[in-house]
């Protein structure tokens, strides 16, 4: 692996800071390393219509597939507000798989908290994703 874990998740501690949540006020930024070295991050995108706002681990897939990244991740890093125990919600974890199955790779996921930094593989948060591939 290109980046390392402190780096990436900085890479998404920075992210939030470019968050638009002006409703719920909780900024959460995710960044992606790809086999390749690149970090794609993101942050999440609120909206006045609640339903419609984007979470960042989203933003950023969704960025990265835009840049023509058709799988190759190898790391997910996701920071939220410090007081709070951060990990993909169940929809983000089938946009992140959806990187991961294009070439069968399983990444890994750190999650930021105030206990610190937990890893899973993203297997582990979903596990038999669905895959229509
Ligand atoms: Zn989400």
């Amino acid at each position: 692996m290109t980046v390392s874990r402190e780096a990436l998740m900085a890479a998404a501690r920075t992210a939030a800071e470019q968050a638009y949540a002006p409703y719920s006020n909780f900024a959460v930024g995710a960044a992606l390393a790809f086999a390749d070295g690149s970090v794609v991050s993101g942050a999440n995108v609120e909206n006045v219509s609640y339903g419609l706002s984007l979470c960042a681990e989203t933003v950023a897939a969704g960025k990265a597939m835009n840049e023509g990244r058709r799988g190759g991740l190898v790391a997910v890093a996701v920071s939220g507000p410090v007081t709070h125990a951060i990990t993909p919600c169940g929809r983000c974890r089938q946009v992140l798989a959806e990187l991961a199955v294009l070439d069968g790779s399983d990444p890994l996921v750190w999650c930021d908290g105030p206990e610190g930094v937990r890893e899973f593989r993203l297997s582990q948060l979903l596990p038999e994703a669905f895959s229509g591939l």
